[in-house]
C-alpha cells in the first residue's frame, strides 16, 4: 500500500521514510485524541495509523472518553483559545482535571512515546511515570489565546518533551520546550481524495437533488461560528444577484464538539428555504459523498475566521478547484492569493470572488493546476508522516 505514494512523491522520498521508520522500530508509540469520527484530527489519524504499522511501527490509537459536561467545558477552551476571549467559571478547570482522572482507566500512559492530540487530553501528563517521552501536537490556532485558559494549559504542556504547531505563527513564546511546526496533510489514496468515475459524481449529486447544470459553490465543514456558515450564507446571497449558482454546505457531527445542532439551526434560518441552498448534514465518513461534492463544485469555500489548517483546503485543492478561504491560521498556507486561490476577510470579498471565478474559466484553471500542485509539493499526508517520525527520533535521543 504505501508503494503506491511513489506516483506522488517518488522513489527517494518514500526511502527516506522507510530509513527514519527503521531508527525508531522499537520504540511503542500511542496516539491520543477526543473523538474517532468529525473533523480534522480523527480524519488524519484514521488514514495515518495503518501508514505507520505498515511501516512496522508498534503504534496504536485511544480516544479519551467524556461527557456532555466535558466536551462543553473543552469547547469553550477551544473558542477562547482561538478568540483570545472568554468567560471560563473556575469550576470548568476542575471539571476538565476531574476527566483527566476518570481517563486514566482507559488510557495506558506507559507507551514510549505518548503523542497527544490538542487540549482535551494534554493534562493526561501530569500522570506520568517513569521517562518515556510526550509529545503534544497542536491542531488548533494558539497565536492570541485566552490567557486564563492558556495558563491553565501551559502548566501540563511545559511538561512535555516536545509540541508541535500546525503554522509558525502559533508558536509560543513563553515556554522551554522545543517546538516542531507540521502542516497537516491528506491522502491522496484515501476514498475522500482519491479520482473517483464521473458517473458516481453524478449519481451522487442527483441522490441529494443538487443541479447538475448549474455551477455549485461549496464548503465542507462542521457547523461551527469559526467555519463562520453565516457569511458562506451571506457571500452567497450578495453573489447570486449576478450568477446563478447553487450552494452546498455540507456539515457532520463531531462527539467533541456540542456547539453543531444549535449553528446548524442558525445556518437553516439565515438560507430562508432559498431553493438553490443546500444545506446537509451526513453521517461521519461520507467520504464518498464529500469526494462527490468537492469534485463536481465550481468553486470551493472555506471562509473560516479562526482556523487551525483547514484539511478541506487542501482536499479540494487537490482536485483542481480554486479556493476562497478566510485569511486566517492554515489557510494562507495552502491557499497563495491569486495563485492557487483567493484570500478574502469578509462576506464581500467572498462575494467578489465568487462571481468573478464563476466568470473566468480559465482563471479557475489555471488556479486549480497549481493548486493540485502546491498541495502535492506540501500537504501529503507522506510529508506530515516523515514530520512525524523525525520528530518521535528527536524526542526518543
Ligand atoms: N468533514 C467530513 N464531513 C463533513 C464535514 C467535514 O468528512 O460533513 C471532514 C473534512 O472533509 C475534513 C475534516 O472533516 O477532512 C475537517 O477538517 P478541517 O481541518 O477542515 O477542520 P476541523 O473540523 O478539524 O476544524
Amino acid at each position: 500500500m504505501i508503494d503506491k505514494y511513489v506516483e506522488f512523491i517518488g522513489e527517494h522520498e518514500l526511502d527516506a521514510i522507510f530509513k527514519i521508520a527503521e531508527k525508531i522500530k522499537d520504540l511503542s508509540i500511542l496516539h491520543v485524541n477526543s473523538t474517532k469520527a468529525g473533523g480534522g484530527v480523527a480524519e488524519i489519524l484514521n488514514r495515518m495509523l495503518p501508514l505507520m504499522k505498515e511501516l512496522g511501527l508498534n503504534v496504536d490509537w485511544k480516544v479519551i472518553k467524556g461527557d456532555s459536561e466535558f466536551f462543553n467545558v473543552t469547547k469553550s477552551f477551544h473558542n477562547s483559545l482561538q478568540n483570545g476571549t472568554g468567560n471560563i467559571p473556575e469550576e470548568y478547570f476542575k471539571i476538565y482535571d476531574k476527566w483527566q482522572e476518570i481517563n486514566l482507566s482507559e488510557i495506558p500512559l506507559d507507551y514510549d512515546i505518548m503523542f497527544i492530540h490538542d487540549p482535551q487530553p494534554a493534562g493526561l501528563i501530569k500522570f506520568k511515570k517513569g521517562n518515556n517521552k510526550w509529545i503534544w501536537r497542536c491542531h488548533i490556532d494558539i497565536s492570541n489565546p485566552y490567557p486564563s485558559v492558556w495558563n491553565f494549559l501551559q502548566k501540563y504542556i511545559s511538561q512535555y518533551d516536545s509540541m508541535i504547531i500546525s503554522v509558525p505563527s502559533f508558536g509560543r513564546d513563553n515556554i522551554e520546550i522545543p517546538q516542531f511546526i507540521v502542516p497537516p496533510s491528506i491522502d491522496p489514496l484515501s476514498v475522500k481524495n482519491r479520482d473517483i468515475a464521473e458517473t458516481t459524481v453524478f449519481r451522487i449529486l442527483y441522490k441529494f437533488g443538487i443541479n447538475l447544470e448549474k455551477p455549485l459553490i461549496t464548503q465542507v465543514s462542521r457547523f461551527d461560528y469559526a467555519k463562520d456558515p453565516l457569511g458562506v450564507i451571506q457571500a452567497y446571497k450578495l453573489a447570486k444577484r449576478h450568477v446563478d449558482i447553487q450552494l452546498l454546505y455540507v456539515g457532520s457531527p463531531a462527539t467533541d464538539d456540542p456547539e453543531g445542532e444549535k449553528v446548524y439551526n442558525e445556518v437553516v434560518k439565515a438560507s430562508e428555504g432559498h431553493k438553490d441552498i443546500h444545506l446537509l448534514m451526513l453521517p461521519p465518513y461520507s467520504d464518498l459523498e464529500i469526494n462527490a461534492f468537492q469534485t463536481a463544485s465550481t468553486v470551493v469555500m472555506q471562509k473560516s475566521i479562526k482556523e487551525g489548517f483547514g484539511l478541506t483546503v487542501s482536499e479540494a485543492m487537490w482536485k483542481r478547484k480554486p479556493v476562497i478561504g478566510g485569511n486566517t491560521g492554515g489557510i494562507p498556507l495552502q491557499v497563495i492569493n491569486g495563485i492557487t486561490g483567493f484570500l478574502v476577510n469578509s462576506p464581500q470579498g467572498a462575494a467578489h470572488y465568487i462571481i468573478y471565478l464563476i466568470r473566468n474559466e480559465e482563471i479557475r484553471k489555471r488556479l486549480g493546476i497549481n493548486a493540485r500542485e502546491h498541495v502535492r509539493r506540501n500537504f501529503l499526508i507522506t510529508r506530515e508522516l516523515r514530520d512525524y517520525l523525525m520528530t518521535i527520533a528527536y524526542v526518543a535521543n
